[in-house]
Order: structure tokens, then sequence, then C-alpha cells
């Protein structure tokens, strides 16, 4: 983060944080003065010295839906990282270390998406992480794969599932009208597929994918609804092979039978509740 004129009196955590400022750069960064345990308490997120923004900024933290806190303090000093060594946990209003815990001089770092929905200033990221994540913005305009394993704050996880949500409702009302014959040749790909159990619902999933046309790469609701599709349809395979694979564990006798007709529904519940004797 670009440094920032401080209006406060520093240093402002000098027990734990030490400031390095490269005026060359004209960058700064922060290291640990402490060792912690794994979640460790960092800090505590006070008022004062922390208030409630009047408006996002980049250098605000948000906390909420529709809240955003100035820090007012070094804490603003805290780069990003993709394998950060901190947690804002805004739910509890507390800075805490992260699952490898800290130790001195550790390089202070969180996840900027785990708190923010929206960046103004999105940015290359040059962490250097195995599992650095790119290009990174606010979880709005970042994909699953990007976020997923990563620990995300409440209202990030809530607004992440009304996006799906939405994204997924779209996809369905909106299949139907694309490429018929393709859905048709697929439709028997996914019926070998599922040993014939294939019902008109998976079969409109896994026929959606090809069907969607060309669109520009850089169009953010496309990219959310490709998201959200590719999500759902990883859920139907996943449980596409659990049910095949429990089908031929618990019933070797009726796999032949199983090919012809699939399981149904009653199958399913049944005998997935564990009630039906073999
Ligand atoms: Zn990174």
């Amino acid at each position: 983060m670009a440094p920032i004129k401080p209006h406060w009196s520093q240093p402002s955590h000098p027990d734990i944080q030490d400031v390095i400022v490269n005026d060359a750069e004209f960058t700064t960064k922060s290291v640990s003065k402490i060792a912690l345990p794994p979640f460790g308490l960092f800090a505590k997120l006070e008022f004062p010295p922390c208030t409630v923004a009047a408006e996002p900024t980049y250098a605000t933290v948000q906390i909420g839906r529709d809240k955003h806190l100035d820090l007012n303090s070094d804490l603003l000093y805290i780069n990003h990282s993709c394998e950060p060594s901190l947690i804002f946990d805004t739910a509890n209003m507390v800075i805490i270390a992260g699952p490898k815990g800290l130790q001195p001089g550790d390089e202070l770092t969180f996840f900027y998406p785990s708190t923010e929905w929206d960046m103004a200033q999105p940015f290359d990221c040059f962490c250097g992480a195995p599992t650095c994540r790119g290009r990174i913005a606010g979880a709005r305009d970042m994909t699953r794969a990007q976020l997923d394993g990563m620990w995300l704050n409440g209202h990030i996880r809530e607004l992440l599932e009304e996006r799906e949500q939405a994204a997924a409702v779209a996809a369905a009302a909106a299949p139907a009208e694309t490429a018929p014959a393709k859905q048709n040749g697929s439709a028997t790909a996914a019926a070998t597929l599922t040993n014939g159990a294939a019902s008109p619902h998976t079969t409109k999933t896994a026929a959606a994918a090809p069907a969607v046309p060309a669109a520009p790469a850089d169009d953010q609701t496309v990219r959310a609804l490709r998201e959200a599709l590719s999500h759902a349809e990883k859920a139907v395979e996943a449980a596409r092979l659990a049910l095949a694979s429990y089908v031929a564990a618990v019933k070797p006798a009726t796999v032949a039978g199983a090919q012809r007709r699939g399981p149904t529904s009653r199958e399913l519940s049944g005998e997935m509740g564990g009630d039906t004797s073999v």
C-alpha cells in the first residue's frame, strides 16, 4: 500500500509492529516484533483509534456489507499477500495470526479480498507465493478459484453466495434456447456417464457448458456466470460419482440393473438414509 500521510502519532503499535518505509520505491511494509501461535491475538480493532468511514477508500477496511473502517493507525501499513500471516476478523474486530502462527521478523500481511467486496484500485500481486492469485481486486471481481482456500469474512461469504445464487438462477433460465442439437449430443454422453441415470436435470446441466456462446473475456457478469456454472457442474459430477460408487459398493448384484435403469430417487433417499436392508 502506498504511504499515506499519517495523522496519528507514530509508531502507533511499537510493541508488535515495525513499519519499514522505502522512500525510493514509494512503498511501506510491516514486520512483526512478536511471536504468536496459530490464530493468536495480534491486535484489537478498537474505537478509538478506529472510526467508521463515511465512504470506502483504498485506506479503509470493510467490516460489513455497508460498513467501512478507518484504522487511523500504523495497522494501515499491513500489505496484501496471497499467503498472509494475519487474518482481519471483522466480526470479532480483531487481527489474529494465520494458521502458521507468527514469528518476529515475519512480514505482516493479510488477504485484502477477505474484507473487501469492491476495491477501487485492483492491482497485480507480486507476493511471490506459489499460490499467488494474480490480479487482486475486491472479492466481487474475483473468481471462486481465486478465493478457494482463503479465509474470508462473513460479509464476503454472504455476498459471494448471493452472487452465485443470482448467477445460477440466470444460468438455469437461459440454457434451453441455445443449440438444441448440441444438447441432444451431450445428453447421450451424459447418459453413458451416469449408467443411464441421466435425468432431464442432469442432462441440461451437462449440455449447458458447450452451448454458452463466446463473449468478451473481461465481461464480469459473464465471468461470474461461467464460474457459477462450472461450480454447479463440479457438484453434479461429484454427486454422480458418489452415487455410482455407493451403488456399486452396496448392491453388487444389481449393478447390471442399475446400468439399464439407473437408481431412482426413492433408492437414493432410502439407501442414503441407511434404512434399507441389503
Ligand atoms: Zn499474490
